[in-house]
């Protein structure tokens, strides 16, 4: 290979580094606000559970003291059963008991129904309680990770770019030109193998001449359709 296409090739891997670590400016601070949001819906989850046992637990508790008040009025309406004097009072006294004792039925199924919400609740809360626990631990260390990621990319960036400059001082300007103009004109590879005998990058056949001057590589070949700069591996080339 021309010495100077090998080092645009050593050069085009620092490139592809530094692409990936500019993009990795936009997709971690990504990846951790993901990680936060399914930290938070899952607290969130939770909270909501919590919050609707507690409700619960309030209106059973009013529900049993209501019982309790009922109860304690059936008890006086029934205590004046004892002094009735007109069948009138009996009458209003009777449709009084049953109304009550309709209440009080009534108050006691949605009690159980009370109840069972709680336990279910209570079940829930318990599931919940340990997925969120789950995953506060996962997404924390994966955060951290990410975290030490982004601190170091400044770092990173600073040695590629010490690297990428000593090997632009070991290549021609005109040869470093063409390199960048057709990186920037196809986003990314300029230096691209020849496969079974045609452009790496565009695919279009070269001509025998052509593959023969790759071959010898005393100069820089570019392939004529998309520009791409050209090289020969014997493995997959021919
Ligand atoms: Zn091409």
């Amino acid at each position: 290979m021309h010495p100077h296409l090998e080092k645009l090739l050593e050069l085009q891997v620092i490139d592809y580094d530094l692409g990936e670590l500019e993009r990795s400016k936009d997709y971690l601070p990504d990846m951790m606000e993901n990680l936060r949001s399914e930290m938070q819906e899952a607290a969130e989850k939770l909270e909501t559970a919590t919050k609707r046992v507690e409700e619960a637990q309030v209106q059973q508790k009013s529900l049993e003291l209501e019982i309790k008040t009922k109860e304690a009025e059936l008890a006086k309406y029934q205590q004046q059963m004892m002094s009735i004097k007109t069948n009138k009072e009996y009458d209003a006294l009777v449709a009084e008991i049953d109304s009550i004792k309709a209440a009080i039925s009534q108050s006691e199924t949605t009690l159980l129904e009370t109840i069972e919400l709680i336990s279910t609740l209570e079940k829930d809360i318990e599931g919940l309680t340990e997925k969120a626990g789950g995953i506060q631990e996962n997404n924390q260390r994966q955060l951290e990770v990410l975290q030490e990621k982004i601190d170091s990319i400044g770092s990173k960036v600073m040695t590629k770019e010490q690297a990428r400059q000593t090997i632009i001082s070991s290549i021609p300007k005109p040869t470093l030109s063409v390199y960048e103009r057709v990186r920037r004109g196809k986003g990314g590879r300029a230096v691209v193998q020849v496969k079974k005998r045609a452009c790496g990058s565009c695919f279009k056949a070269l001509t025998p001449k052509k593959i023969q001057e790759i071959k010898r590589a005393d100069r820089i070949n570019t392939c004529d359709n998309c520009g791409s700069l050209l090289y020969w591996d014997n493995e997959e080339s021919n």
